[in-house]
C-alpha cells in the first residue's frame, strides 16, 4: 500500500457511458428510449479539482460539450488512459484553453499514446503549422508516481484485453476505465483509496472490459469505502435498476454526479 498523501479532492462525472455512449445512435431498447437524465451517458471521462487546479482524465469525443455543461474556465493538464477514440478525438478542442490560459495543455500518457496521438492530430506537430491549431505539450507517464505542482499522482498498470492502459490514483480516489485485468502488485497500489471508480460495462462477460461481476471481485480485493461504477453500456440496464440490484457502497455513477472528500 503506497503512503498516503491527502488532499482535499472535487470530482466530478463528466460522462459514464462506454464508446457509443447513453442512447446508442438508432437503439430503441428502454435504456436508451429512457427519459431519466441518468440513462443520458456520454463518454467516459472524470474532472478532479484538487487545490484550484483542474485535471481532466481523458478527452473523448464529448470533450467540448462537458467542458461547457461544467462550466470549466481552466484545464491544468489531461491525463490519459489510452488511445482508443472514446478517450482522446475531443483533444482537438483544447484551443479554448490555449488560448484563454496563453499556454499549450499539458497532456499526461505513455509513449504507445503519445505516437497515437502523433499520427492522429498530426497538425498539431507539424514543422509549418496553420494558425490557430491546439497546442499539446506531451509528458511521459510511466509506471512511477510522478507530480503536477506537487499533487501526486500514481499510474496503475491494467489491461484492456491485451492493451496496456493506465489508471490513475491520487490521495484517496481511484479512477480505473477500460480494464478487464488488474494484476496483484497493481491492486496493491489501490488499497486504501476511499473511492474507487471502476468500469463495469454490463452484466454479461466481454472481452475487454469488466462486467458487474469481475468489477464486484475487484471491490473485495481492494475494500474501497465507496465504489461508482462507470463505462456503463445501455445493455447494463436502467438506472433506476440498477440503483436496487448493487451491493452496499456500490453505486452506478452517472453524468455530473459530483463528490467531495
Ligand atoms: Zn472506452
Ligand atoms: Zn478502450
Amino acid at each position: 500500500m503506497p503512503k498516503l498523501d491527502k488532499y482535499k479532492i472535487e470530482v466530478t462525472f463528466l460522462g459514464t457511458g462506454t464508446s457509443q455512449g447513453v442512447p446508442v445512435i438508432a437503439c430503441n431498447c428502454d435504456v436508451c428510449e429512457s427519459v431519466d437524465l441518468k440513462d443520458k451517458r456520454l463518454r467516459s471521462s472524470i474532472l478532479i479539482k484538487i487545490n484550484g487546479n483542474n485535471f481532466v482524465i481523458d478527452a473523448g469525443p464529448d470533450f467540448r460539450q462537458q467542458m461547457l455543461c461544467e462550466k470549466i474556465s481552466s484545464l491544468r493538464s489531461i491525463l490519459l488512459t489510452h488511445e482508443h477514440v472514446d478517450h482522446i478525438f475531443g483533444l482537438d478542442d483544447i484551443r479554448s484553453f490555449n488560448w484563454i490560459q496563453n499556454h499549450p495543455t499539458d497532456i499526461y500518457a505513455e509513449k504507445r499514446v503519445q505516437e497515437a496521438i502523433k499520427r492522429i492530430f498530426n497538425y498539431v506537430f507539424a514543422e509549418y503549422k496553420y494558425p490557430g491549431i491546439p497546442k499539446m505539450k506531451l509528458h511521459s507517464v510511466s509506471n512511477k508516481s510522478f507530480t503536477i505542482d506537487g499533487i501526486r499522482f500514481i499510474p496503475i498498470r491494467c489491461y484492456h484485453h491485451k492493451l496496456p492502459v493506465y489508471g490513475y490514483r491520487v490521495g484517496d480516489l481511484t479512477y480505473i476505465t477500460d480494464t478487464n485485468y488488474i494484476p496483484d502488485e497493481e491492486l496493491e497500489k489501490i488499497k486504501g483509496s476511499k473511492i474507487l471508480i471502476i468500469n463495469a460495462l454490463r452484466k454479461e462477460k466481454h472481452i475487454s472490459h469488466f462486467n458487474l461481476d469481475e468489477a464486484l471481485d475487484v471491490v473485495e480485493k481492494v475494500k474501497p469505502e465507496k465504489t461508482f461504477l462507470t463505462h456503463i453500456s445501455h445493455a447494463f440496464g436502467l438506472y433506476s435498476n440498477l440503483k436496487e440490484e448493487l451491493p452496499e457502497d456500490v453505486y452506478s455513477a452517472y453524468d455530473g454526479l459530483r463528490l467531495e472528500f
